[in-house]
């Protein structure tokens, strides 16, 4: 049995930022027992609740058989593959990788709550979802989020 999953990805710290969602693709489509359905443009914006450079974000729609656990330690373990270190809280990061929703699963354990608990008011992720799945953000109630900056710039090749 599979499921359609949604991730997140962002990064605001390294050389070439694009060049890190393209690599986070390929591995989000290279993953065992799953495939890449759709993968929005990359999205800039100013971090939220922090300082330090912009974030390019999009997100990736997938469907696969990992169950949600073993799908985070796999997001996880990019992450890892990336350089990503956890300093701080909200630090700027080389790249993340957040499980936005899984089916339509809804959980609440210390190490995964689905959906994202933000989900509903970034427009880092609502944007980016829009493009990719847009029957499902005109679920989202919050409108916070689109007066948020931020522009779109440019395809991730995939
Ligand atoms: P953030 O993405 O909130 O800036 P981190 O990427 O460092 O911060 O994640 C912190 C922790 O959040 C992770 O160790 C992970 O276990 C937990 N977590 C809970 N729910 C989720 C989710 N839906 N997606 C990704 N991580 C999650
Ligand atoms: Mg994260």
């Amino acid at each position: 049995m599979s499921s359609r999953a949604y991730v997140g990805l962002g990064a605001n710290l390294g050389a070439d930022l694009l060049a890190t969602l393209t690599q986070a693709a390929q591995a989000l489509a290279a993953l065992p027992d799953t495939r890449l359905l759709a993968l929005s443009s990359a999205w800039r914006s100013a971090p939220i609740d922090a300082g330090g450079p912009d974030f390019l974000n999009a997100v990736a729609a997938l469907e696969t058989g990992l169950p949600p656990l073993e799908l985070l330690d796999a997001l996880q373990a990019i992450e890892q593959a990336h350089g990503r270190e956890r300093p701080y809280r909200n630090a700027p990061r080389t790249l993340d990788l957040d499980l936005l929703l899984y089916g339509g699963l809804v959980l609440d354990t210390p190490r995964l709550t689905l959906p994202h608990p933000r989900l509903a008011e970034r427009a880092f992720v609502l944007r980016p979802l829009l493009e990719i799945a847009p029957d499902l953000v005109r679920l989202a109630t919050s409108e916070a989020w689109q007066a948020q900056r931020i522009e779109r710039s440019g395809s991730i090749p995939h």
